[in-house]
Order: structure tokens, then C-alpha cells, then sequence
């Protein structure tokens, strides 16, 4: 990490942050990073003199949303010469020098393995040496993040235990951009939960594109299970969540894991994709509907109440109309607390961007809209039947301006609002769900709803 504080001479930097937790969490290690080299953060691109866009190119909109912003900027820069303008991240990683192609008023590219260099290449730009394309494709090293210790403000701490992915899912561009897998050896894992319970965080979000096969790599091999007991022995640690687990290495002692530690809470996002076998085996999940349901019925009696969420893709190439049927099936069966539903979009490089039989656009259409309807009623069934329970909310934020409410999630990752100021956030409160709004619980703390009842 450079510190040398003459370097960013305490010029402004904003940072906008695309896509997934990961890049969160990069985003916060760029921060880091930066104000360690004298820059400033601002909150927004018009106050600063360098702006950084950390990209996703999951799917083609995230892409499009990057690529029109930068396009905003362009006449900024006109206005405004010697703004710095920096693309980082997956779409950069993916899209290299075809960046300044697209949008030549960009000074630097840099990829997801040159995150460690950015100092160091904005300085190069800042000396003139700029347009900069930076894309390795050596994967960059699993280093201790506690240095890097500028985080979100609030509550929960990301940390990635492990980076990249060998599953090459048919539509995914996460392993061409990110690389293979790569695991955090627990002892770097363990000093960056401490260091965040240290900062005060109450919750660690454990992070890797598929979490269930940490430790592959490592010799000697330690497994999710053993690192989520070694986290949760961690003194002071609060709670403990994990993502993205991946439903074919989903295993029953991850399982008994999950239902034995106390800081680990009941929540499993498990990515179902599709609901059809043939889906499943040309997108190269390496599961079946029914080993899936398996995994779930397993995971529901052993840790009963459980939240369970899942992403799904609709329209992928030759999903025909029964098979899309069987998605609506599984997701009618299933019953998930919550889904997030994409339209298929077309990844060039990866293997079903090769497959013909492309499904038309407006079917797309059709079947996504068709799924988010039908997961809002399952969603809002399901969040119906949470009221009049006793639950725990650890407290994030004040709700909006003014409310008199705080807002956070419960152990199964539900939204809940519950009366109070700004002095309850971070705290662990025992309350009754008392009502629903829209998908966010309102709760009570306990010992009031208690006098309520032994009163009324
Ligand atoms: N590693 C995680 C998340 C990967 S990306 C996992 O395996 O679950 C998050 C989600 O984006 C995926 O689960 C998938 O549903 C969706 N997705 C990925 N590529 C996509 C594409 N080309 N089109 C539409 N959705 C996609
Ligand atoms: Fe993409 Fe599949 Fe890897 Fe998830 S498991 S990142 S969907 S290739």
C-alpha cells in the first residue's frame, strides 16, 4: 500500500461503486488506499478532481449504466480540465483498452488484479503519462485486508475469504474477469475479524463467489465449516454471514455448522437459477432440481425458520415454455423469502453466448415479469406470517429523517423498523413483529410488547 502522503496532495476523490458485495468491499480497500496516499473522499463526482468508477459486467445493463455515466462526464471534463477520470473493476478487467475506445476522455483503466497499483498509476497519470491501461491477468495476491481499514460506516464489516471462481456457469463472466479460485488462509480471515470487532462492527459478512468451496486450495486444507467455527470463537464477534453458497457443494456438515454456532445467523442465499434439469445441466450448475430440493428440506429441518433467498435467470437459451413452467413450479414449492429474478443477458466469451436458440426478447420480458409477480406474493405470504413472533433485530441506521424509527435486519435477513433513535444502532434488540408494511417488518422491543400484553 503506498502512504506516501505528498502524492495525493489532499486532492479530492469519489468513488462510485457498481455490482456486488465485492466490489464494495474493493471499493472500501481503494479508499483506504487512497486516503493513505493523501487524497480526500467527497461524496460526489462534481466536488472531485478524481474520480474512480469501481465496474460490474455481470450483465449488460450494469455495463450500460457505466458506460452512460462516463459518457455524463465527458463534457464535465471539458469544463472542469485536469479532472481525473478512473475506471476499475470487472468491466475494466473485461473491457481493457476497448474502454478508451468507447470513452477516450478516460485517463486511467485498471483491472480487478491491478487494485493494489491504483496509487501508484494515478500518480503516472497525474505526471502526464496517462491514458494508462492497466489489465493483468495474473490473479492478484489474497493479502491481509485489516490494513485497509477504511470501511462502510455502520454496523456490518465485509470481508472476502476467498476471490475468483472455477465453476464456469454457462452464462457467467465472473470467471474470466475474476480468475480461479483463490482462499484467504483462515489466519488472514481471523485477523481481519478481529480487527473489524476491534472498529466496532457487530456483523461480519463473510464473502466469496462460492463460499462453499473454501480451502480447496489450502494446505492444509481448511473447509467453510471449520473457518465459520474458528470466526465465530472469535472474541467479541457478533453475528456471522456468509455469501454466495453454491447449491452442488452445499453440504450437510456446512449444515450442522450453521445450526450449531450462535454468532452464525439462519439465513442461506442459494442460487436456483432454473427450475428445469436441462436448464440446469446447459448452464453447468452441476445439480438437479431434485438434489437442490434435497440440500433445502435438509437445511429447513435442521435450522427451522431459516431465510432462504435465490437468484434466478429467466430466458436463458432454449428454455422453452414447459421449462420455464418447472421454474414457476420450483419457485411455487420452494417458497423462498425473497428472489432476485434477472433477464438472461448475453456474456461474450462465456460458453452460452455460443448456444443458439436464443429465446425472443419479449418472451424474456414475459417470463421475468411473470416471476417477479408471482416471488412478490410468496415474498409477502411469507413475511405475513413472521407477525406476532419473537425475533431479534441488530440495529443499522436511523429509518428515515425524523420517523422516530431504526431499521435493520433480523437473524434471517428480513428488514424490520422498530421505534428509537440513533443510540440503539448497533445493538442486538429482542422484539415481537407486530406488523407489515410492504416487505419490512415493524417490531416492538420485547419488554414493551410484554407490558402491552400483560396490560391489556
Ligand atoms: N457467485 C454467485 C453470484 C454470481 S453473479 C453465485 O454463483 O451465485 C449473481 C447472479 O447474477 C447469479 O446468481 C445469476 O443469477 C446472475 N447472473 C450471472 N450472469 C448472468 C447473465 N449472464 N444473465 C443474467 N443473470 C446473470
Ligand atoms: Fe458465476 Fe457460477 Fe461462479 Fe457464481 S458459481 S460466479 S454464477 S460461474
Amino acid at each position: 500500500m503506498t502512504s506516501n502522503k505528498e502524492e495525493g496532495r489532499g486532492d479530492t476523490v469519489h468513488i462510485a461503486t457498481y455490482g456486488c458485495q465485492m466490489n464494495r468491499r474493493d471499493s472500501e480497500i481503494i479508499s483506504s488506499m487512497l486516503v493513505g496516499a493523501g487524497y480526500r473522499i467527497v461524496d460526489s463526482a462534481e466536488e472531485a478532481r478524481v474520480i474512480v468508477f469501481n465496474t460490474c459486467c455481470v450483465r449488460e445493463n450494469a455495463e450500460e449504466r457505466v458506460y452512460g455515466r462516463l459518457g455524463q462526464l465527458k463534457s464535465f471534463k471539458e469544463l472542469r480540465p485536469g479532472t481525473i477520470l478512473a475506471v476499475g473493476g470487472c468491466m475494466a478487467q473485461k473491457d481493457g483498452a476497448a474502454v478508451l475506445k468507447r470513452a477516450p476522455w478516460t485517463d486511467l483503466v485498471f483491472g480487478v488484479h491491478a487494485l493494489y497499483a491504483l496509487p501508484d498509476l494515478l500518480e503516472k497519470v497525474r505526471a502526464g503519462q496517462g491514458p494508462l491501461v492497466s489489465v493483468p491477468e495474473h490473479p492478484r495476491p489474497m493479502v491481509s485486508q485489516s490494513g485497509f481499514c477504511r470501511r462502510e460506516p455502520g454496523v456490518r464489516a465485509w470481508i472476502s475469504v476467498m476471490e475468483g471462481c472455477n465453476n464456469f456457469c454457462a452464462y457467467c463472466v465472473v470467471p474470466h474477469v475474476r480468475g480461479p479460485e483463490r482462499s484467504k488462509p483462515p489466519e488472514l480471515v481471523i485477523e481481519e475479524v478481529r480487527s473489524a470487532v476491534a472498529d466496532g462492527y457487530k456483523e461480519v459478512f463473510l464473502l466469496g463467489q462460492n463460499v462453499n468451496s473454501y480451502g480447496a486450495d489450502l494446505a492444509p486444507r481448511t473447509g467453510f465449516p471449520k473457518l465459520l467455527e474458528l470466526v465465530n470463537e472469535v472474541d467479541g464477534v457478533g453475528r456471522i454471514r456468509f455469501t454466495t453458497s453454491h447449491p452442488k457443494d452445499f453440504s450437510p456438515e456446512l449444515v450442522d455448522t450453521i445450526a450449531s454456532l450462535d454468532h452464525v445467523c439462519e439465513h442461506v442465499h442459494l442460487p436456483l437459477q432454473a427450475g428445469a434439469d436441462r436448464v440446469l445441466e446447459s448452464m453447468n450448475r452441476g445439480y438437479t432440481l431434485d438434489e437442490y430440493v434435497s440440500r433445502i428440506e435438509m437445511l429447513r429441518s435442521k435450522v427451522p425458520g431459516v431465510g432462504l433467498t435465490t437468484d434466478i435467470i429467466a430466458g436463458f437459451p432454449g428454455e422453452t415454455e414447459s421449462d420455464f413452467q418447472r421454474t414457476v413450479c420450483a419457485l411455487e414449492t420452494i417458497r423462498y423469502d425473497g428472489a432476485y429474478i434477472f433477464k438472461y443477458s448475453t456474456r461474450p466469451g462465456t460458453a452460452a453466448s455460443r448456444l443458439d436458440r436464443a429465446v425472443p426478447h419479449e418472451t424474456v420480458v414475459r417470463r421475468h415479469a411473470e416471476l417477479l409477480e408471482l416471488q412478490k406474493t410468496i415474498s409477502k405470504e411469507k413475511i405475513g406470517a413472521a407477525v406476532g413472533k419473537e425475533d431479534e433485530v441488530l440495529v443499522e441506521e436511523v429509518s428515515r429523517r425524523d420517523s422516530g424509527l431504526v431499521k435493520g435486519h433480523t437473524r434471517d435477513y428480513r428488514v424490520a423498523v422498530l421505534e428509537g433513535d440513533d443510540s440503539l444502532i448497533g445493538k442486538a434488540i429482542p422484539v415481537r413483529i407486530v406488523g407489515v408494511d410492504k416487505f419490512t417488518l415493524q417490531a416492538e422491543p420485547l419488554q414493551c410488547s410484554a407490558v402491552l400484553t400483560a396490560g391489556s
